[in-house]
This record gives C-alpha cells, sequence and structure tokens, in this order.
C-alpha cells in the first residue's frame, strides 16, 4: 500500500517538477499543476490495465502466469496463483482417492452398484455388471429398476424393508444351469442407495444336496430298520418252530448287515471328505493291493453265487502308488465288488495293472455283465444314484461304492473312467499319473 502511495505521489511530483524546469516563470505553476494532474491519470490508467489483465488471466482460467510484476496486482495474481495450484493439488488427489476406492470395489468378489436418489445407476462394477448384464456405455444413469425387472426384486424395492436380501435369478440364469443371487440394498448419504450383489448358486446346490443326502441316508437306514422292527414283532408275538426262528434270525442278520455296509460306507465317504490329501511319500504296492482284493473277491462271489466266478487278475508290472493303502485298497476293491455282484456267475471278469507308455498306469476291472445306458454313465459317482435299485441292494450295495472311488481318485490325482454299453459289460478304469507310480526294485520293501 506505502509502496501504492508513494509510486502515485512520486510520479505526479516527478512530472510537476520536469514541467517546473521546462516551461517559461510566468505559466510555470499552471503547467506544472496539469502535468502533476496528468501523471496521476496516467499511473491510474497503467494500474486499471494490470488490473485488467489479472481479471483476463482469471476469466480465460490458463494455466500459463501472468506477468504482473510487484505491486499489489503482482501479489495478488501471485496468491491467486498459489491458491490455485493448492486447490489443483486437492482436486488431483481427491480424483487419486476416488480412482482408489473405485479399484478397491472394483476387486470386490461381489456385484456392487452406487445408486442415486432418484435409483439410477451411477456406477457398477465388472461382477455386478456380470450379475444384472449391464453395459458401462449404454446403462449408467438408467433407472436399476428399469433395467431389472425380476418382481421379487420390484417388490422388494417398492416395500423398502432393505434389512434383509432378496433372491433372483441371475441374467445367465436357464433352467439347465440356473443362476442365483443375493441382492440387498443399502440405503446411505441423502437417498442415495449402495447395491451388493452375490452369486449364492453354489450355496444353494449345496445346502439342497445335504438335504437330499439326509433324506437319502434316512430313507435308506429306514428301510431294513422297518423289515427288522417287523421281524422281531412276528418273533415276539408269534410261537414259532426252531426252523423258521432260524429262518427269520437269518433275514435279520441279512438286514442288520445292510444297515452295517451303509454306516461303514457313509464313514469312509466322511474320512475322505474330512481327512488331508494322502502323503506322496508313503508307497503302496500294487501286486499286493490286487492279492487282497483276489481273495476277497473270490469269498464275495462265493456269498453271493454259491461258487467262484471266473476272475483272472493280471497283475502287470510291479510298481508302488504314492498314497494311502486303505482308500487306495478300498478303491479297487469297490470296482472289482461291482463287477462280482452285477457279473452274472457264469461270466468272466478280468482285472488288469497296466503301463501306459508315458508313466501313468492303468487299474481296470472289466466285466462282461449287463453294462449300463450311457443316460446313467455320468451320474453313477452320485450317492446313492442306481440304475437298478433292487438288484444293488440284494446283492448288498449301498449305492456309495462309485462315489468312495471317485473320492479316492481325486485324492491320488487319479482319473476314473467308465467305458460301458448295455449287453456288453463295462470297463472302470483308474488312471493314475506318472508322478504317483514308480516301478519296484528288489529291494523295495512291500507295503500293504
Ligand atoms: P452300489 O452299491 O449300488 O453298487 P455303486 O456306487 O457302487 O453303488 O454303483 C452305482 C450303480 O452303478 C450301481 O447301483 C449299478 O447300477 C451301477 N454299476 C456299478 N458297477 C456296475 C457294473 N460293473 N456293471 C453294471 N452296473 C454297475
Amino acid at each position: 500500500m506505502v509502496w501504492r502511495l508513494l509510486s502515485f505521489v512520486g510520479l505526479q511530483a516527478a512530472a510537476a517538477a520536469l514541467a517546473w524546469a521546462l516551461v517559461a516563470p510566468g505559466t510555470r505553476v499552471w503547467t506544472a499543476l496539469v502535468a502533476a494532474i496528468g501523471a496521476g491519470y496516467l499511473w491510474l490508467l497503467l494500474d486499471a490495465v494490470r488490473g485488467l489483465r489479472l481479471l483476463n488471466w482469471l476469466r480465460r482460467g490458463e494455466s500459463t502466469e501472468v506477468a504482473l510484476g510487484q505491486g499489489l496486482w503482482g501479489e495478488a495474481a501471485d496468491r491467486m496463483r498459489r491458491l490455485l495450484r493448492a486447490r489443483e493439488r486437492q482436486v488431483v488427489e481427491g480424483e487419486g482417492k476416488l480412482q482408489d476406492f473405485l479399484a478397491a470395489l472394483q476387486a470386490s468378489p461381489n456385484g456392487v452398484v452406487l445408486l442415486d436418489a432418484q435409483g439410477r445407476i451411477e456406477w457398477f462394477n465388472q461382477i455386478a455388471g456380470a450379475h444384472f448384464g449391464f453395459d458401462v456405455r449404454r446403462d449408467l444413469l438408467q433407472h436399476f429398476g428399469n433395467l431389472v425387472r425380476d418382481p421379487e426384486f420390484a417388490a422388494y424395492f417398492s416395500d423398502r424393508d432393505f434389512s434383509r436380501d432378496v433372491v433372483m435369478p441371475g441374467r445367465d440364469s436357464t433352467s439347465a444351469k440356473p443362476v442365483r443371487l443375493s441382492v440387498q440394498l443399502h440405503p446411505y448419504g441423502e437417498g442415495r442407495s449402495l447395491l451388493l450383489s452375490r452369486d449364492i448358486t453354489a450355496v444353494e446346490q449345496a445346502e439342497a444336496m445335504r438335504r437330499d443326502f439326509v433324506a437319502n441316508v434316512s430313507h435308506e437306514i429306514r428301510t431294513p430298520l422297518t423289515v427288522l422292527a417287523g421281524f422281531v414283532e412276528t418273533l415276539q408275538a408269534l410261537p414259532l418252530d426252531e426252523e423258521e426262528r432260524q429262518r427269520y434270525l437269518g433275514l435279520m442278520a441279512q438286514q442288520a448287515q445292510r444297515m452295517q455296509s451303509l454306516v461303514n460306507d457313509l464313514l469312509t465317504l466322511s474320512r475322505l471328505e474330512g481327512s488331508p490329501l494322502p502323503s506322496v511319500h508313503d508307497w503302496v504296492s500294487v501286486p499286493a493291493v490286487l492279492r487282497a482284493c483276489e481273495t476277497e473277491s473270490v469269498e464275495l462271489s462265493r456269498l453271493l453265487w454259491g461258487r467262484a466266478q471266473d476272475i483272472v487278475f493280471e497283475p502287470g508290472p510291479s510298481c508302488e502308488l504314492a498314497g494311502s493303502q486303505p482308500e487306495l485298497y478300498s478303491a479297487v476293491f469297490n470296482l472289482v465288488g461291482n463287477a462280482v455282484r452285477y457279473t452274472p456267475a457264469d461270466k468272466s471278469i478280468h482285472v488288469r495293472w497296466q503301463s501306459l507308455g508315458n508313466g501313468a498306469c492303468l487299474l481296470s476291472v472289466e466285466d462282461t455283465g449287463p453294462g449300463i445306458a450311457p443316460e446313467h454313465v455320468p451320474r453313477l459317482t452320485e450317492r446313492f444314484y442306481r440304475v437298478d435299485r433292487s438288484r444293488s441292494r440284494d446283492t448288498g450295495g449301498t449305492g456309495l461304492g462309485l462315489a468312495i472311488v471317485k473320492h479316492v481318485a481325486q485324492r491320488h490325482g487319479a482319473e476314473l473312467r467308465i467305458d460301458s454299453a448295455p449287453g456288453k459289460g463295462s470297463v472302470f478304469s483308474l488312471v493314475f499319473p506318472a508322478s504317483r507310480v514308480r516301478t519296484m526294485t528288489a529291494q523295495t520293501p512291500v507295503t500293504v
């Protein structure tokens, strides 16, 4: 301020002094006065020009500097420049933070949609885009309710009770491949809302499977229990002779045996699901497993058919498998046992252990039984799935054998293959990867 006053007065004084010196003595006073006033106007004009330059610079909003030197306008320009820079920095920082937040929401495993107070889509992440079939260019600022027309969601949206979620089909849902979404709105700010969507297809399927499993187990146990209870009642109520008593007790033992097999298979399955993967450092002798299966299968064959079937074991190269002996035995015996149970007494069964050349090995159980129609094959490893219920039960089946085989195979990195055709018999094979197989040397200790 002092500088401005000094420059204003100084310029006028200098002009007056110059006029005083240059003009003749008679008109000196007036000329000096006019020169001082003129200099004052000139100062004001220059000052206004500088002010205007600053104003124009502000109006244009240019980032280039405006040179106004020192003084009031120079300082004003300087301070404004600094203020603008600070603002710009804040905006850039704010923008960076916003991008970070959006990137975090983008990384969310759930669908996220931000809705404005009118329910229009302001932003959504890729998962939400896939859940609802949204397109960034087409659907931003569209009303969510106009794009998602599911009646369950419409009722949920109009009820405005957002304390719970709503379950609706996803965009790609078909009857063959249903997709179920759990959607919940969370209001925030002034009328805005955050919509979260979660794919719960797998959870719902697991829940349905659990329900089916419990229903199946209950049914499988109830049937022999009912038969047992009936026999007990008969034995209690009727005076039976010794022969009849023995017959009934035999039938009761059969039913008890059936329940025992079922419980054993259930326990095996639950152990397979709950225990850590078998070690890759424990080696199991394949010939020993095959020998044990041979003995057992001959016994089973005698029990079921009254005589030993024609079961040929071809042990192939002497190998060891990395894994769990009880699991591998259980898988192989389930396959051999099925062949014995489903192949008529006068037909043959071949059990082979072969090398596939690339280090991988194959265990196959080939029977000449009834074979299986192609539509059943993909479902055979489901729990309690049977092609012929009564045949399975009559031969002591639980419907869990192939589910156990599949689990064991998965836990040993092996693949279960089923080749079968009605009337032509079946081949069930387990293919073990090279990493799980090693050739037995004479020194290799045998583990059974
Ligand atoms: P199950 O105890 O009923 O044999 P599995 O899980 O072992 O149960 O087998 C499922 C179904 O697959 C059986 O009920 C049977 O219908 C069919 N199956 C399994 N092995 C054979 C086979 N070797 N020949 C014909 N059908 C078979």
